[in-house]
């Protein structure tokens, strides 16, 4: 067993909709999208980051801090990565040849990220990696938030303090928000609505 603790960034990309409303005869279709989207995600969140798992309809990935080159390059990540989401979601829907519930709530989907930068232990036990620490708990806190019931937004990313803080990016651009979690307290937020920024990059 192998452990060492490092200091880089944390990031959690969450698909957000279906699985509640899905019924039994219709899960097949709904996995099958999943999956789809799921992959859409890995690829374009492995161009730049390491992929620790995947975490049902979520995909948890880090990279080592002296490992990215510059903090914005994980912005431009995000923006790909959501674009990618959003036309294959498109593509998906366009192409289902099905109006079961699953297929028909395709556009439905949304996707939210959620970034910290903090330490972590990589733990390697029989050749399996896992990732360990309290801001890996963090992290996987932090997609239970009130984003959604505040602004609204279903699309977004997140950002603690401390990851946007080394990314040395303009704050005025975010939605400022504390959570509070039992036993981790208040965690100060920054949150940006990916629509916009969706519709920005299909305008451009
Ligand atoms: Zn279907």
């Amino acid at each position: 067993m192998e452990r060492k603790t490092q200091t880089g960034y944390l990031v959690l990309a969450d698909i957000s909709g279906y699985t509640s409303f899905v019924a039994k005869t219709e899960i097949e279709h709904a996995d099958i999208a999943l999956s789809y989207l799921l992959e859409t995600i890995v690829e374009k969140l492995s161009n730049l980051l390491t992929i620790s798992k995947l975490e049902g309809d979520a995909v948890f990935a880090y990279i080592e801090e002296s490992q990215l080159p510059e903090a914005r390059s994980l912005l431009e990540m995000i923006d790909q990565t959501y674009l990618a989401f959003r036309d294959k979601a498109g593509s998906l829907y366009a192409h289902a040849t099905c109006d079961c519930k699953a297929c028909k709530a395709i556009p439905t989907l949304d996707l939210k990220f959620m970034v910290h930068h903090g330490d972590y232990v990589i733990q390697q036990i029989a050749g399996i990696k896992d990732l360990l620490g309290t801001d890996v708990n963090l992290i996987h806190r932090l997609s239970k938030n009130h984003v959604t019931e505040s602004t609204g937004w279903q699309g977004y990313a997140l950002f603690t303090y401390q990851g946007l803080e080394r990314m040395q990016t303009d704050k005025a651009a975010f939605v400022q928000q504390t959570e509070t979690y039992e036993h981790l307290g208040n965690v100060e937020t920054y949150v940006m609505d990916m629509h916009i920024r969706y519709k920005g990059m299909k305008a451009s």
